[in-house]
C-alpha cells in the first residue's frame, strides 16, 4: 500500500481538464492532453500522484526557493490560521505580521526604500507600482508624466496594466486588448544576439541611445514617468545584461525625473545570492522594487511593491486629503505575511544567501560545459536563475524550424528521466529552489546532457 494508492489519476485529469482553466491554457490542445497532476513536495522533489519522484529545477515557477514541505513553515502558517486567519487590512484595523513584514522588508530594501504596499503576488505588485506612479506624478501637478517605458520580451505579469507594461510578444495575442497609448517598448538588452562586432560596452551604449531617443520621441521628460525592467530578465529568456546597462539606464531615468521601477519578483529573495540584485549586483538605488514568489518561496500568494522615502514625502508634502484608493481585501494577508517573515528568518538562519553565492557559481559553471554540444549556443544566467538556448546553427545562431519544438523535446526528455526544467521557445530555463546540492547540480547537469544528446 502506497500513499499515492488514494488517487485516481485519471479522474483527477479529467475532472481538471474539463473545470479548471489554466494560465496560458490553449483551449483546443489541452482538453487532448491535460497536466500532470502533482500530488506531494519535498525539498526539491515533487511527486505526481502516481508516486513518481521528479527533481524540480523550475522551482515551481521561479518560487519555492527554500524547498517545500517545511515542517517550520507548515507550524509557522498553521499557528497563524489557528490565531487569527484574517483581519480587514483597510486602516482602521491591521494584523500583527503584516506590519512585522513591512519592517522587516524596509530594512532588508535598499537605501529609503521604507514604504510597502502588500498584494496577493507579482502582477499586482506590478499593478500597484504602475497605479501608484500615476498617484505621485498627479500629486505633483504633473498630469502630463504619464509615459510607462518597458522593454520588448519583459514579462511582468497578468493583470491588464503588468501583461501590457511586458513586452513579450507571444503573450500580446490579438484575442486580447492591452495597453498602447502610453505604454512603450524598447530593445531587449540581448547580448548574444546583438549586431556583430560591438563590444559589451558599445552595445549598452546604442540601448542607452534608443532610451535617450524614446523620451525625446514621447515629447522628453515631461511626458515619461516611469521605466520598468528586470535585474535579470526571467522568462524572456535570462537576459543579464551587457556590462554598464542597468546602471546607465538608471542614471538616464535619475538625469530626466523618471521613476525607476526595478522588477525584482523572480530575482530577489535570493535566486541570484542576495536579497535584492538592483543593488547588490547592479549597484542602484530604484525608485520602487516589486517583488513575490521567493518571498513566501511559494508557501503563500504574496507579492510586495516596496518604494522609496521620495515618493512618499512627496506625496505627503503634495497636499491635504491624499487618498489612496487602492487595495484588496488580502492586503497584507496575516497568514502570507507569517509565511513571508519565516521564509525571511529560515533564509537568514541557515544562510541560505551564503549557499546561494557558493554552490550558484557551480551551477553555472556545470551548465556551462554544456555549450561543447552541437546545439547548445549559449548557457547564461547568474547562480540559480539560468538559461540554455538552443540553436540549430552555433556559427550563424540560426534557430531550428518553429515545427522542431526543440525545448521542449529537452524538456520531456529530461522529465523522462526525474528532472523538471521549462522549456521556452528553442530556450530551456532552470530555476531551481536554491538550497540545492552539489549533488542535485551533477544529476540535473547529467540529465540535462543526456537529454539533449538524446535530441540531437
Ligand atoms: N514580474 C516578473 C519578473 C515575473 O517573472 C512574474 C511572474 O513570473 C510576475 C511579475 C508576475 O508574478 P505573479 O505570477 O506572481 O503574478
Amino acid at each position: 500500500m502506497s500513499e499515492f494508492d488514494q488517487y485516481n489519476t485519471n479522474q483527477i485529469v479529467e475532472d481538471d481538464k474539463n473545470h479548471f482553466l489554466h494560465p496560458w491554457q490553449y483551449f483546443d490542445s489541452f482538453k487532448e492532453e491535460g497536466a500532470l497532476p502533482i500530488a506531494k513536495a519535498e525539498g526539491a522533489y515533487i511527486y505526481d500522484t502516481d508516486g513518481n519522484k521528479m527533481l524540480d529545477a523550475i522551482g515551481g515557477m521561479w518560487c519555492t526557493n527554500i524547498g517545500l514541505g517545511r515542517e517550520d513553515m507548515v507550524e509557522a502558517i498553521a499557528d497563524q490560521v489557528r490565531q487569527m486567519a484574517y483581519a480587514n487590512p483597510m486602516v482602521d484595523m491591521t494584523n500583527i505580521p503584516a506590519g512585522q513584514l513591512a519592517k522587516k522588508l524596509a530594512e532588508l530594501a535598499p537605501g529609503d526604500l521604507n514604504h510597502v504596499f502588500l498584494s496577493c503576488g507579482g502582477s499586482t505588485a506590478v499593478d500597484t507600482a504602475f497605479r501608484l506612479i500615476h498617484f505621485y506624478q498627479n500629486c505633483r501637478g504633473l498630469h502630463d508624466k504619464k509615459h510607462i517605458i518597458a522593454r520588448k520580451e519583459a514579462y511582468h505579469g497578468s493583470t491588464y496594466a503588468a501583461m501590457s507594461i511586458g513586452g513579450k510578444k507571444a503573450d500580446h495575442v490579438k484575442e486580447f486588448d492591452y495597453i498602447t497609448d502610453t505604454i512603450h517598448h524598447i530593445s531587449t538588452p540581448y547580448y548574444y544576439r546583438a549586431p556583430e562586432g560591438l563590444s559589451e560596452e558599445e552595445y549598452t551604449d546604442t540601448l542607452i541611445k534608443e532610451f535617450e531617443d524614446k523620451i525625446e520621441e514621447l515629447g522628453g521628460a515631461g511626458k515619461v514617468a516611469a521605466f520598468f525592467a528586470e535585474p535579470i530578465m526571467g522568462s524572456g529568456g535570462v537576459i543579464v545584461p551587457p556590462k554598464g546597462y542597468i546602471q546607465r539606464m538608471w542614471e538616464t531615468c535619475k538625469a530626466n525625473d523618471i521613476l525607476y521601477v526595478s522588477d525584482e519578483v523572480v530575482t530577489a529573495f535570493g535566486r541570484v545570492g542576495h536579497w535584492f540584485a538592483s543593488e547588490d549586483v547592479f549597484a542602484i538605488q530604484p525608485d520602487i522594487i516589486t517583488s513575490a514568489k521567493g518571498l513566501t518561496s511559494g508557501y503563500q500568494p504574496l507579492g510586495a511593491t516596496i518604494f522609496s522615502d521620495g515618493i512618499w514625502d512627496v506625496i505627503a508634502a503634495s497636499g491635504k486629503g491624499r487618498y489612496f484608493a487602492h487595495g484588496f481585501t488580502y492586503s497584507g494577508h496575516p497568514v502570507a505575511c507569517r509565511a513571508a517573515l519565516k521564509n525571511i528568518e529560515i533564509i537568514e538562519d541557515e544562510k541560505i544567501l551564503e549557499h546561494v553565492r557558493e554552490v550558484g557559481p557551480y551551477f553555472q559553471q556545470e551548465l556551462e560545459k554544456l555549450v561543447d554540444l552541437p546545439i547548445v549556443g549559449e548557457v547564461r544566467g547568474k547562480n540559480f536563475m539560468i538559461c540554455i538556448e538552443n540553436v540549430a546553427n552555433k556559427q550563424t545562431k540560426e534557430l531550428f524550424a518553429e515545427e522542431l519544438d526543440i525545448g521542449r523535446w529537452i524538456t520531456d526528455e529530461a522529465a523522462k528521466r526525474g528532472v523538471l526544467v521549462r522549456p521556452i521557445g528553442h530556450l530551456n530555463v532552470l530555476s531551481p529552489p536554491i538550497i540545492l546540492t552539489k549533488e542535485q547540480v551533477d544529476h540535473i547537469v547529467s540529465t540535462l546532457r543526456e537529454s539533449i544528446e538524446a535530441v540531437m
